[in-house]
């Protein structure tokens, strides 16, 4: 029966496919795709760890029947049993087996796959011992998946997850045996998770949580596929296998769609796919308005190889390239207690695994060479608020509030050496091409001045040993209110500016971008966001100093005209939207658009007047 979702749009466009669930586990687990090669491989890491965890219960269970009643109650023993007896049951063991040989799921998302499988079943049960039953279940497959994080699999270890290898695997399953597309739908996935899907079959995605602006929402966008957020109970009600579209544009999943829908959405597809070639024409028209006004088209970039979708698109530089993506994902363990101990680039006691200068440097240089002489503006590492490191780093944020807490440049000042290895890996970079070095959320003038010193002793630790590096331009992010208002002192100390409207809206207007729950009230257009942005551009233009919008805003079609209005040049945003902008300015008139942008800045309902 048809039915559908509602949540966020956050990815245009319109995906039909089969839906793939990953299931969410208290356990950290990777999803990815292996190759048929690996199969056995894979199937025999569970079946270890398994078999581990039958011997722990076993010798578990012969303890409890040697110790009196009063130590070892009977429940205990019969638990055990219970226990013993679902880990063999072949409906766990069949139902994993044919998730990693048939769809080439790596163990970990097969187990939790089948687990939710079993668990819907359990939760159907009219009986409630037997319903109870299955967090039992839950416990055993959680010990199985705690054995397996012991033994990482090898395929995972050399990368496989967005190998093309991987992908022309699964591309040839999908001929052979199915030959459809896949959509992703999960509870949540962060942006390290997003990543591993990144160069991966999935036609389109939905999760049950998250904002527009959430960091999950902005690396679907610069995926380029249909994808809703905050859908609710979307992992819920969609089941495996079932066929669903996802509607990016109005942000709705339709489960299980009758034959008529099905053919008025392949009809929208169809539309999407003639308006991205009429788009296309535009690719090599200058961005110059209808008054001869020049604008720069720019790319947010997450890795060094999006450099070539970036001039795929035309983009004449990387506006933001978002570092953190390069850090996120890798560490093992966490040593420290939600502080800076512990993760710096060095790697302790194989605890942390955060990339070395050397490392960096390739990835650096790889987007530098890749962008083919235009700028590439690197933004130093944003980790924190919902770009956690990895697992344990969310979890030693909870509770607390992350997007107020260790984030982005308090992160980096918290742990200099970690901080100076990134630096003096992009100054390094910056001898082979041209770089802009790029600073995240700063608000205090003690930061600026702590950020300055760090660079020029960067530079100093490089002429030490001798080393290469080039000249950077230094930029601030104006992402924070109290950076906005106090932008003579940023203006002083800084080459130029990168307005992160995404936070500048999350912070001044009280809103976590990342909760669906107060998603109505995240609003690009209140008066306060304008006046800060209009601020900046205005304060920056005086200088002569560039100032740019990297945040989402910046590829809204809907406020191109008012930044446009209120003087923006720069505009920075994932490639997938630029000619749609470019489209845009290219019907502008900047000089009509001034007074017009004044006005909307005063009025009371500014979104009214823009129509957005
Ligand atoms: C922003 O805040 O607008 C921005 C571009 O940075 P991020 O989205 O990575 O926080
Ligand atoms: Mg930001």
């Amino acid at each position: 029966m048809t039915f559908s979702v509602h949540g966020l749009a956050v990815s245009r466009g319109i995906a039909v496919g089969r839906a793939v669930l990953v299931a969410s586990s208290r356990v950290d687990v990777a999803h990815y795709f292996v190759e048929a090669s690996a199969v056995e491989s894979e199937i025999t890491r569970l079946r270890t760890a398994r078999n581990a965890v039958v011997e722990e219960l076993q010798r578990l269970r012969i303890d409890v029947s040697t110790m009196s009643p009063k130590d070892a109650p009977q429940e205990l023993a019969a638990l055990l049993d219970v226990h013993l007896m679902l880990l063999q049951d072949e409906l766990l063991t069949g139902g994993v087996k044919y998730w990693i040989k048939d769809r080439l799921y790596n163990a970990e998302w097969a187990l939790t796959t089948q687990l939710e499988i079993i668990s819907r079943q359990f939760d159907e049960m009219e009986d409630a011992y037997l319903r109870e039953r299955k967090a039992d279940l839950e416990q055993v497959v959680e010990r199985v998946l705690s054995h397996m994080k012991g033994a990482v699999s090898p395929v995972l270890a050399q990368g496989l997850a967005s190998s093309k290898k991987a992908r022309r695997q699964q591309d040839l399953l999908l001929d052979d045996t199915m030959d459809v597309p896949l959509v992703l739908i999960a509870h949540d996935l962060n942006p390290a998770d997003m990543l591993q899907f990144k160069q991966s079959v999935f036609v389109g995605f939905a999760t049950d949580v998250g904002g527009k602006t959430s960091h999950t929402a902005i690396v679907a966008r610069s995926m380029d596929i249909p994808a809703v957020v905050g859908a609710r109970q979307a992992s819920q009600l969609v089941r495996q296998d079932d066929w669903v579209i996802i509607d990016g544009d109005a942000g709705v999943i339709i489960v299980d769609p009758s034959p008529i829908i099905l053919a008025e959405y392949g009809f929208k597809q169809r539309q999407a796919e003639v308006e991205r070639s009429r788009l296309l024409r535009l690719l090599h028209t200058p961005a110059v308005t209808l008054d001869g006004v020049r604008i720069d088209l720019l790319a947010n970039i997450e890795l060094p190889q999006d450099a070539a979708a970036a001039l795929a698109a035309g983009a004449v530089g990387v506006g933001l390239f978002r570092s953190e993506f390069l850090f996120m994902g890798r560490a093992t363990h966490t040593t420290g207690k939600g502080g800076a101990g512990g993760k710096s680039g060095r790697d302790s006691g194989g605890q942390s695994h955060l990339p070395g200068e050397e490392e960096q440097y390739q990835s650096y240089k790889r987007a530098i060479d890749g962008m083919q002489g235009l700028p590439v503006t690197i933004r130093t590492v944003d980790v924190g608020s919902d770009k956690p490191l990895d697992r344990q780093h969310e979890k030693s944020a909870e509770g607390l509030n992350p997007a107020l807490g260790l984030r982005a440049i308090r992160w980096s000042l918290a742990d200099p050496e970690m901080f100076l290895t990134q630096l003096r890996a992009i100054l390094r970079a910056a001898a082979h091409g041209q770089v802009n070095l790029l600073i995240p959320m700063l608000a205090h003038a003690h930061e600026i001045h702590q950020t300055l010193a760090l660079v020029d002793e960067a530079r100093r630790q490089l002429d030490a040993r001798a080393q290469a590096y080039g000249p950077v331009k230094l930029g601030a992010m104006i992402e924070v209110p109290a950076a906005a208002l106090t932008l003579p002192l940023f203006l002083k100390y800084f080459d130029f500016l990168s307005i992160g409207t995404n936070d500048l809206i999350q912070y001044t207007l009280a809103i976590d971008r990342a909760d669906q729950s107060v998603a109505h009230l995240y609003n690009p257009l209140h008066p306060a966001v304008l006046r800060l942005v209009a601020d900046t551009i205005a304060q920056g233009a005086m200088l002569g100093k560039s100032v740019s919008v990297c945040g989402e805003m910046a590829g809204d079609v809907g406020l191109t005209r008012v930044l446009l209005g209120l003087g923006l040049r720069s505009f920075s945003m994932h490639p997938a939207q630029i000619l749609a902008v470019k489209q845009e300015l290219l019907r502008c008139d900047t000089g009509k658009l001034k007074n017009w942008a004044q006005e909307v800045l005063a009025a009371e309902d500014p979104a009214a007047m823009v129509g957005a």
